[in-house]
């Protein structure tokens, strides 16, 4: 979009040739110059900023003396409708620059002033909306009337120009679409991503927290959030040797030489911490794992037939990143990688990435995610290692990629300082892309660190490294998957499997026997024993999203011996009154060892809203 409504470190000054715009981007960039109308004639002292179209919407900067309320939006939105309404012609205006900036500074627009003495020529293009004028170099909508669904989200807080110690303004968030239902859709799966939110559902089920004691971007794994992990690193590392890796342990720490030669003080620096003075000698907290597998790979001499050699870890780094970005389990200080590098001949490098990319798959399968975006990422500017390898090793994940029959895009200049890399993007329940698995071909490392091994020909060679990572971190792969499940965690992972409920204190013996049945099965079972209704509990159960609750009461107790139990799931509600313990038992058992993700016949929460748990469970009593 033209410059003055483009942040201004994305475009150049105005004039520029730029890309054509999309009909969704000149209809939105056509909304934020309505935003910004209708905000100036509610409130003639804002100064306008920028204001440009969005992924899924658009956005104005405004330098107000009091940040907007809840109440001044709706206000806005309602003067955009009017405007709307009036159906005011959108009109290119040509100005001389004197004029057009005596114009700007007369209606106390002295941003605007700033931004055409920077970018525009002799003449200033402007557009008019009735009495509201901008800079701007189109196109628009013809007029207002062609805006048809529109709404104001929210504000926050930005800077002029985003740059620290400029002024401080007031962002307002919008959207817009063609039709009235396509905003309706967007609005609901934004309302769906509110209700996934990991860190409010990381609070609700007690998963996880970051403590002002121990430091932004640290993660404190609670009970019920550190038995999803466990669940996930044992499956991981149970893979990983059944597909031929080594596990290897490795410090959080190394002296500072080994991050020199690696090239991690030279080209990485940004993303790491200060050294560690340790007598004298600098040591460095680990951005990543991977000198230490080179520091084993190298303890001995290696021959050809021991490669390819794999080495995996669930290495935890540490990385420099600013408070600003900082975002619950997804963006963090210190994380776990599920790392692996795979030291390999160049003549195996092919069919290594392949086997790579079946792991990955196959992993990510295994929790639930069968659709990806794929991204094959280039040279960037400051790389280490020669236009030929860099030729060779981005000409092998392609045809890695183009073997399996995955489609993907180029991402020019987006590859690490050390080699190129297939990243893949995990598209989630609501369709959302999060960047997850990476593959990365290395030649600079074996020739930084001098790695040896001895070929067939007796003579020394230098292998090839392959850093791969499955599901890029524990820390923000569960993110992840909480939104995805909505944190009703598949059974293999759920933390809690099974309540047990009794109706009365009554039934509190017969519920402890049922739940050891459920326990000598290896299900993880609660009773829930305390004195409040049958409903609450379920309500709580469900609320927790316990897969499944057995509530026992009078009649499930009439015979100890027959261990009968009501039923419910928390997607499909009742499942049956008086049904032998037994029958569930094998049902849980059999979905957990499955890993089975939709829980058999019963639906995903997605697909069904939550059942209601108003009157007895498969009215029994
Ligand atoms: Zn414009
Ligand atoms: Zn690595």
């Amino acid at each position: 979009m033209s410059s003055p409504l483009e942040p201004p470190d994305s475009t150049g000054p105005s004039g520029e040739s730029k890309p054509a715009d999309s009909p969704i981007e000149i209809y939105r960039h056509s909304c934020a110059h309505l935003l910004a109308a209708a905000v100036c004639e509610l409130h003639p002292d804002a100064q306008c900023g920028i204001g440009p179209p969005t992924e899924d919407g658009f956005f104005y900067d405004f330098l107000v003396k009091e940040p907007f309320t809840p109440e001044d939006l709706v206000a806005i939105e309602k003067r955009m409708a009017h405007i709307i309404k009036q159906n005011r012609p959108i009109e290119k205006k040509l100005i001389p620059k004197a004029e057009a900036l005596a114009l700007f500074a007369s209606k106390g627009q002295s941003l605007k002033c700033e931004l055409i003495t920077e970018k525009a020529g002799e003449i200033v293009q402007c557009y008019t909306m009735g009495e509201f004028i901008d800079f701007c170099l189109g196109p628009h909508l013809p007029s207002t009337g062609k805006i048809k669904a529109i709404k104001v989200l929210s504000s926050s807080g930005s800077l002029w120009k985003g740059k620290e110690g400029n002024p401080a303004m007031q962002r307002i968030h919008g959207t817009s679409f063609f039709t009235q239902e396509e905003l309706d859709q967007h609005l609901h799966r934004l309302e769906e991503a509110r209700r996934r939110d990991h860190r409010k559902l990381g609070r609700e089920l007690d998963l996880f927290s970051i403590a002002d004691e121990t430091g932004s971007g640290l993660i404190l794994w609670h009970p019920k959030g550190g038995f999803i992990r466990k669940n996930i690193e044992d499956f991981w590392r149970d893979q990983h040797l059944a597909g031929g890796y080594d596990l290897v342990y490795s410090p959080h720490i190394a002296k500072i030489d080994l991050w020199n030669t690696s090239g991690h003080t030279q080209y990485y620096k940004a993303n790491m911490y200060s050294p560690i003075d340790i007598e004298g000698v600098e040591y460095q907290l680990k951005p990543m794992n991977c000198p230490f597998h080179i520091t084993i790979y190298k303890n001995k001499l290696r021959s050809y037939r021991e490669l390819p050699l794999r080495y995996a870890e669930l290495g935890t780094v540490y990385r420099f990143e600013r408070s600003g970005v900082l975002h619950g389990l997804l963006r963090v200080r210190g994380f776990t990688q599920d790392d692996a590098h795979l030291f390999c001949r160049l003549d195996q490098i092919d069919a290594e990435i392949v086997r790579v990319l079946d792991f990955v798959t196959s992993m990510l399968r295994a929790f639930g995610f069968e659709r990806y975006d794929i991204y094959v990422s280039t040279k960037p500017a400051d790389a280490s290692g020669t236009d030929e390898q860099w030729n060779v090793a981005t000409t092998a994940l392609k045809k890695a990629l183009e073997t399996r029959g995955l489609a993907y895009e180029v991402d020019p200049g987006e590859g690490t300082f050390y080699g190129p890399k297939i990243d893949i993007k995990i598209k989630d329940s609501l369709d959302r892309a999060w960047q997850c698995s990476t593959i990365q071909v290395d030649f600079h490392n074996p020739n930084r660190f001098e790695l040896e091994y001895i070929g067939e020909d007796g003579k020394p060679h230098q292998p090839v490294m392959l850093h791969r990572a499955l599901l890029g971190s524990l820390e923000r792969f569960f993110g992840v998957l909480i939104e995805h499940y909505a944190g009703a965690f598949p059974l293999w992972l759920a933390p809690v499997q099974a309540v047990v409920i009794p109706v009365s204190e009554e039934q509190l013996g017969y519920a402890r026997k049922v739940a050891e049945k459920l326990q000598a099965a290896g299900i993880r079972v609660h009773v829930d024993d305390r004195a409040e209704r049958m409903n609450y509990k379920i309500r709580e159960a469900q609320g927790q999203k316990v897969p499944y609750m057995f509530v026992v009461g009078k009649l499930e107790a009439a015979d100890a011996n027959a261990e009968l139990v009501s039923a419910r799931h928390r997607h499909a509600g009742d499942l049956g009154s008086l049904t032998p313990v037994s029958k569930w038992i094998e049902k849980i058992v059999g979905l957990s060892r499955d890993r089975a993700v939709s829980e058999g016949e019963v639906p995903m929460e997605k697909t069904k809203p939550e059942p209601s748990v108003v009157g007895s469970p498969g009215g029994v009593r």
